[in-house]
């Protein structure tokens, strides 16, 4: 696990579109160390998507979901977390991410759709992974990468059922 409890707060989600962009956000956030993700919306099949994997390949990732966005900052502010929104208007990431790394809990917003402007006022780092449109996916992995000043790739997942033996060639697998 990383230093930091780093949670990400997923809103704009449309089940009847997003649900594969939705898991995709909550494993890639598993894979590089946080430890859960929220999801501002019902959606059952992404939370069982998750739980699946987490069964089998270990760790204590968590999914939950209908949260109401406002009270989940409200209520991670209050117990002393900050609030990184990733948005390309925000301030570039290597110009912000030393400011950020001694905050040891961390809410990382993403959005789906167009994010409520209220965001912008609620987030203590409104933070862009270059100034260029990409994807919430892309842009939630560098993050972590940076906070974890490029160790989030090497994490433990204790409790797997399955675990990868890392090869040149072929496929391995133990478990
Ligand atoms: N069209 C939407 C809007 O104007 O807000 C943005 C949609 S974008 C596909 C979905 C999410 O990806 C954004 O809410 C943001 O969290 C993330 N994202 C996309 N590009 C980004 C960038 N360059 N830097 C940081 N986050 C980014």
């Amino acid at each position: 696990m990383t230093d930091h409890e780093t949670v990400i707060l997923r809103i704009g989600h449309r089940p009847e579109r997003d649900q594969r962009v939705t898991t995709h956000v909550g494993l890639t956030a598993r894979a590089l160390g946080a430890r859960g993700m929220f999801l501002a919306a019902s959606d059952k099949g992404v939370v069982q998507s998750i739980a699946d994997v987490v069964d089998r390949w270990g760790g204590e990732f968590f999914c939950q979901d209908n949260v109401k966005w406002r009270s989940c900052i409200k209520d991670w502010k209050a117990s002393g977390g900050v609030v990184v929104h990733l948005t390309m208007y925000g301030i570039n990431l290597p110009d912000a991410i030393e400011e950020i790394r001694p905050n040891k809990k961390i809410l990382v917003i993403v959005g789906a759709e167009k994010v409520p402007g209220e965001i912008y006022g609620l987030a203590d780092f409104n933070i862009a992974v270059t100034s260029q449109p990409h994807s919430e996916i892309s842009s939630l992995a560098l993050f972590l990468d940076h906070l974890a000043s490029g160790k989030s790739l090497s994490h433990e997942f204790p409790g797997a059922q399955i675990r990868i033996i890392p090869s040149k060639a072929g496929k391995q697998t133990e478990g």
